[in-house]
């Protein structure tokens, strides 16, 4: 590779760009998990974490990707054989439900066309059909990363409730957490599953699980085999502000400075901010005259936009042109959206004039490529930026 001078700009929905308040703090000595100082930081932790979930229940902390997190939140919760009801919104979704199946849970999975979230009618309707209660979990992705679209999880609460269906609600936050609005008590969700390196803002390494009463109690119950995942012997160890076994202590010196970043900035702004954002770069798509996979206004994501290129244009091709000549990663078109669209990456630590070169990119990349545009994408998302300014901003 060349050099290449100035800032990379990493423009694929996670991981994000990690700030430098972030990469100063994981920069220090190792210290000992086992000492006096360490029980502080967990305890501090935990404390933040619960702010960002929305909860006054427990939330946990493994050394893993997200993925570990999904593992944890099933091999916690059930028994060998229950039935659990997941939809196929998404490659995420679908990847869970593999998970699932791997683990020899009986998956019911709803198909879908992956351009639409959860749909809230379908959970009633699937749920109040179940009179003998055999399905145990409703798996969600709140965020579904590989298409831009964001379920409606109030509505599915609310929907799960008019059927009386006691099934665990588990949702997959993490590419939404500490950037979309997400209410884990409130919503009545039972286990939260979350990562690091999205809204977080934290290199890949750590994820979570946020642990409602009633999947506590089912905890006691689950004969699913568990060790590394087992919440037990985490929460047993957290008690005292340790871990089982070592933790990924600089990763969490880290996250101790994003809790602090998005506690100064306000959980509400945080969620203003992105969408603000996701408006603009939304605003640029539609100029294009290129289309969105997110079907409906109503789940349009506010972290990832994923753009269908035309028919016959590689988007992988422009992504590569992107590279090549502006030095800027966007995320690429998974599973039966390969080669069909680019996803542009807007959350975590991000602002106006970074979605302006973001954008910048696209608009210069497109026109590389030889994709024919309708407008200036770039101009109409400043428009919108300058006729919608930040709140506080002047
Ligand atoms: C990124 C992502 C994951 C996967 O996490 P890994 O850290 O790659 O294991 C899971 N679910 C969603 C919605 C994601 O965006």
């Amino acid at each position: 590779m060349a050099y290449r001078s100035g800032r990379h700009f990493l423009q694929i929905p996670g991981p994000t760009n990690v700030p430098d308040r972030i990469l100063r703090a994981i920069d220090r000595p190792t210290i000992d998990h086992r000492g006096p100082e360490f029980a502080q930081l967990t305890r501090d932790l935990i404390a933040g974490l619960k702010e960002v979930f929305q909860t006054s229940g427990l939330v946990v902390i493994y050394p893993s990707s997200g993925s570990g997190a999904w593992e944890a939140a099933l091999v916690n919760t059930l028994s060998p054989g229950d039935r659990i009801l997941a939809f196929d919104h998404g490659f995420f979704a679908a990847n869970w439900s593999k998970v699932a199946a791997r683990m020899g849970l009986a998956v019911e999975v709803v198909p879908g066309d992956w351009r639409r979230g959860v749909d809230p009618a379908v959970v009633e309707e699937k749920l109040s059909r179940d009179r003998e209660h055999r399905y145990k979990a409703v798996l969600v992705v709140h965020n579904e990363t590989s298409t831009g679209v964001t379920s409606r999880l109030p509505e599915i609460r609310e929907a799960m409730d008019r059927a009386r269906h006691p099934a665990l609600l588990m949702v997959d936050t993490v590419s939404s957490l500490g950037s979309i609005d997400y209410r884990h008590d409130e919503w009545g969700v039972d286990v939260t599953v979350s990562g690091s390196q999205k809204g977080l803002m934290l290199p890949p390494g750590l994820s979570f699980n946020a642990i409602g009463p009633r999947a506590l109690e089912a905890s006691k119950a689950a004969k699913l085999p568990r060790s590394y995942w087992s919440w037990d012997d985490m929460l047993e160890f957290n008690e005292a502000g340790f871990f089982p076994y070592t933790p990924a202590t600089n990763l969490l010196f880290g996250l101790r400075e994003a809790l602090a970043m998005l506690k100064e900035e306000g959980l509400p702004q945080v969620f203003a901010r992105h969408r603000r954002l996701a408006t603009a770069a939304r605003r640029a798509v539609a100029a294009w005259g290129l289309e969105l996979v997110s079907a409906d206004p109503r789940e349009h994501s506010d972290t990832v936009s994923a753009v269908f290129t035309p028919e016959g244009v590689d988007a992988d091709r422009i992504r590569r042109i992107i590279l090549e000549r502006f030095d800027m990663s966007l995320g690429a078109g998974l599973g039966k959206l390969k080669g069909k669209v680019f996803r542009i990456g807007h959350l975590g630590h991000f602002n106006d004039l970074m979605l302006a070169g973001t954008l910048c990119g696209v608009e210069m990349g497109l026109k590389a490529a030889g994709v024919p545009i309708a407008a200036s994408g770039v101009q109409a998302a400043l428009d919108f930026l300058s006729s919608n300014p930040a709140p506080g901003a002047d």
